[in-house]
């Protein structure tokens, strides 16, 4: 039931793990005597209370026959949010959303690009399992999607689509009654194509929620802004102001970011005088992030620093769930969101998902189950199909500490986000049992992609399931117009 067979595209994507030239990395990365050792290890979480059953129980009876909405902003950083403590109001609405919904501070993504990101969320899978890494790989046909599992469970599901990455062409739309690639529909010159406005998103969506309101739905939309190009309509385009370039470029930024807000908001009117507010649970969030000078880098996909990583996150609850808004200050990462919501609804998961429920979490400000997340990018790989594992990056992102892994496991940097949030100051070489630590975790981590068995020195490279697809000329414009191709 889970196939869809569809494109017969060929040719299959080879990918290693390098666990073992990880683990040799780890007795390269300096652990060098006589320099002062960073102490505590910290992987282990503060004791909390964990929720009691019965406030999970609750959640679910008050959830019922809820729809659900998941809204994403493309390139959103949680920083640039006033919700995560951004001085600049670019995000009223949202904040009001999520003044009233449970708001994860260290919440983050799988990757630092759309496709990848987006196939974790869907599936509960990292990238290096479900390989959906290179620029014209899809969705694995065989593996269950979220939409496709609401859907056997009787939602009717919407997704409204402003990013091509996220399309019908790259086995997005299985799961999906209504796929609508809205980026298709607008009828701009291909060197215009990155310019989909959020209005016609945001339009498109309300018209569809007054269409289908006495339903129950699954709906997904996915707007493109704040991310490239920074040109939202006035008075946005000049409410901020820079003096260089790239403070002028991060004030476009918050224009674009303060523009979908505003899109966002009057989609939210719009579904409470509809009623549907209160019969939804509604789930906000970016994709990934955006760099603006930090490590050197501007945009996302190729580093997986806090500016890429850390995305905001929030579940708004029905009053019915019993339980008050509030932050929580876990890690999670967006692997967990299936496993959590599908839990919320009551439905069985499917046995391919490796994140897992934090229902707990929401029920109470207990401490999480997951005592880390892994990141990864591409690195500078721009071959677009196939990766070089020499330019993969890993992060592995624990409660304080952030163990950044690239060059098959030679570089080895190390990071103390309590102390250095902008992770400026590599630690890893006076911090050798911390790191060691870390390397066992990430290892740990390794061992649990089983799906995409693990490529052990010496070479053995298995084959991804993903499969390559050709791109529409079309689809190749608006990835142009975005920067993604040349
Ligand atoms: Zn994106």
């Amino acid at each position: 039931m889970y196939e869809s067979g569809r494109r017969g595209g060929a040719g299959l994507r080879v990918f290693a793990v390098w666990i073992a030239a990880v683990a040799l990395g780890a007795l390269q990365c300096g652990c060098s005597g006589g320099k002062r050792e960073t102490s505590p290890p910290s992987t282990s979480r503060p004791t909390k209370r964990a929720a009691s059953p019965a406030a999970m129980e609750k959640i679910r009876a008050g959830v019922g026959e809820a729809n659900l909405i998941v809204i994403v902003l493309d390139a959103a950083r949680a920083d640039h949010c006033g919700a995560y403590g951004y001085q600049r109001d670019t995000t009223p609405n949202i904040d009001a959303l999520f003044a009233e919904s449970i708001v994860f501070e260290q919440a983050y993504t799988q990757a630092p690009n759309t496709k990848a990101s987006i196939a974790s969320l869907f599936t509960s899978q990292s990238p290096t399992t479900h390989g959906v890494i290179g620029m014209t790989v899809a969705l694995p046909p065989s593996t269950p999607t979220l939409p496709q599992v609401l859907s056997e469970n009787g939602f009717r599901t919407v997704c409204l689509s402003a990013n091509p990455f996220l399309s019908s062409e790259f086995g997005f739309e299985r799961g999906f009654d209504e796929f609508q690639d809205v980026f298709r529909e607008v009828n701009l010159p291909a060197n215009e194509l990155g310019s989909v406005p959020a209005e016609l998103l945001g339009k498109a969506a309300t018209s569809w929620f007054q269409e289908h309101a006495e339903e129950r739905f699954f709906a997904y939309l996915h707007f493109l802004e704040p991310h490239d190009p920074y040109t939202p309509p006035e008075p946005f385009a000049s409410r901020y102001r820079g003096n260089e370039r790239l403070s002028k470029m991060m004030a476009a930024y918050d224009g674009n970011l303060a523009y979908v807000d505003s899109v966002v908001g009057e989609m939210l009117s719009a579904l409470e005088r509809l009623g549907l507010v209160d019969k939804s649970v509604i789930v906000l969030m970016s994709d990934h992030g955006e760099a603006f000078g930090e490590h050197g880098r501007l945009g996302h996909v190729d580093t997986i620093y806090e500016e890429t990583a850390h995305i905001p996150l929030a579940i708004y609850l029905r009053e019915a769930c019993g339980v008050a808004s509030g932050r929580r200050s876990g890690i999670i990462s967006t692997i967990d969101l299936m496993p959590t919501l599908l839990d919320m609804f009551g439905i069985e998961p499917p046995p391919t998902m490796q994140g897992r429920s934090e229902l707990g979490v929401l029920a109470s400000e207990g401490a999480g189950q997951r005592r880390y997340a892994v990141a990864r990018s591409r690195g500078r790989d721009k071959t677009g199909g196939l990766e070089r594992p020499e330019e993969v990056i890993y992060a592995l992102i624990a409660e304080r500490y952030t163990l950044m892994l690239g060059n098959k496991g030679k570089r080895v940097e190390l990071y103390d986000r309590e102390r250095d949030p902008g992770e400026k100051d590599n630690i890893a070489d006076e911090s050798g049992k911390l790191v060691a630590e870390l390397m066992r975790s990430f290892e740990e981590w390794a061992e649990t992609q089983a799906t995409r068995p693990v490529v052990l020195p010496g070479g053995e490279v298995r084959a991804s399931q993903s499969p390559e697809v050709e791109m529409s000329d079309r689809t190749r414009d608006h990835l142009k117009a975005l920067g993604y191709l040349k």
